[in-house]
């Protein structure tokens, strides 16, 4: 997949962000960031995408606070796709941000903290 293949104008390609595979917390390759124009808090609203090498491409939502799930997907900005773990089948991966009491929730947090980012149930890769 080259970035050329899926981005528009506005994207950043090699972008930082805190996202990483849900599945076994690697890091992500070809990381690209697309602004979605609406602004909340003074914080752009942005989806954020990235390549796993052994688990394929993952993305997720920033609008003001830390996404609450992270999605398989068939390519960046694509379409959602099923993992099957343990003969589960994932559609999304919830963070702990869904389980961050509602007094912290309210505070000013900054999105990209990756604490909020992790995955409830960290499942560990097999090979
Ligand atoms: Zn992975």
């Amino acid at each position: 997949m080259r970035p050329s293949d899926v981005l528009v104008p506005k994207d950043k390609a090699n972008a930082i962000s805190p996202l990483r595979c849900p599945i076994c917390d690697g890091s992500l390759e070809q990381v690209m960031i697309r602004d979605l124009g609406g602004i909340t808090a003074d914080i752009n609203w942005q989806l954020h995408a990235g390549h796993c090498p052994e688990h394929g491409w993952f993305q997720c939502e920033v609008i003001a606070t830390p996404p609450r799930e992270i999605f398989p997907v068939d390519r960046p900005f694509g379409s959602t796709r099923k993992v099957v773990i343990d003969g589960v089948d994932l559609f999304a991966f919830a963070t702990v941000w869904n389980d961050v009491p509602l007094a912290e929730r309210l505070k000013k947090i900054d999105p990209f903290d990756r604490t909020y980012w992790k995955v409830r149930h960290q499942v560990t890769s097999r090979s």
